[in-house]
């Protein structure tokens, strides 16, 4: 783990507080001595942040663990039986049956696992186990709009920019066609709309994401861009911060089907 002084050269030094420490050399030394996930910072660069993951101490992953447990307690106390149709899945053996990204996964009060046998991050559990928790059932608008469209959003906005727009942008300019290969994994629709890629995305089956991709102009310095939409129904479903985890875990995910994991 690089030490404080490495990291605060890549942090803005504002000292916006929004990572929950109060300066950036405060949340540098909480990096360097893997007490914080990198992640917290909305600013930190997404490349750094990926490689220093996994570097944070044990009692770290531990905290994951520790929400993972509370979330399920949650959901104890929620009959997934009867609220299965609201959530867009099924009820099968005691367990609830929901698409999740490019597979399908199966929850209970003690346990998410996906069908095909592929193991689970905890973090992708915290996200079903909120998705049950947090679901109303509300139909769904079929109007799309940017994150900053939803009240409290402005550093989770830069978030999303940092771990899922910027990377699918870089990896759309370079390995397009890869990545539209990959598409047909997921549970998609091709959106005829001005863009050079446009296309909705079900992560859970009434989270869909809007993707447009634009390509950039190489000889005027003009970077290609991504933009994230959600209906503007998704706060019903999920919070803010796992709605953004929705759009990393995507672009993450699609990547790895690309055989480009790490790259971007
Ligand atoms: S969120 Fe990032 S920029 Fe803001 S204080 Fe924390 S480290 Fe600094």
């Amino acid at each position: 783990m690089p030490g404080p002084l490495e990291i605060v050269k890549h942090l803005p030094r504002t000292n916006c507080g929004e990572c929950g420490q109060p300066s950036c050399l405060a949340f540098a030394v909480a990096l360097s001595a893997g007490k914080v996930r990198p992640e917290a910072c909305p600013y930190f660069p997404g490349d750094l942040a990926r490689g220093l993951s996994g570097k944070v101490r044990p009692e770290v992953a531990d905290q994951t663990l520790a929400i993972l447990r509370e979330v399920k307690a949650a959901v104890q106390k929620i009959d997934l039986k009867a609220r299965a149709e609201a959530f867009g899945g099924r009820f099968e053996g005691g367990r609830l049956l929901l698409a999740y990204l490019d597979g399908e996964v199966a929850l209970d009060a003690e346990k998410a696992e996906r069908l095909d046998g592929e193991s689970l991050d905890p973090r992708d559990q915290i996200l079903l186990y909120n998705y049950v928790r947090f679901g109303r059932g509300t139909p769904l608008s079929g109007k799309f709009v940017g994150l900053e469209a939803f009240p409290h959003s402005v550093s989770k906005v830069a978030t999303l920019r940092r771990y899922a727009e910027e990377p699918l942008a870089r990896a759309l300019e370079t390995q397009e066609e890869r990545l539209r290969e990959a598409l047909s994994r997921f549970r998609i629709r091709k959106l005829e709309e001005r863009a050079d890629l446009a296309v909705e995305v079900w992560v859970l089956p009434r989270v869909p994401l809007r993707i447009h991709f634009w390509r950039g102009e190489a000889e005027e310095g003009l970077p290609g861009e991504v933009k994230i939409l959600y209906d503007q129904q998704a706060p019903e479903y999920l919070d803010l911060e796992s709605l953004v985890f929705c759009a990393e875990r995507l672009v993450e995910r699609w990547l790895e089907m690309a055989g480009l994991s790490d790259a971007f």
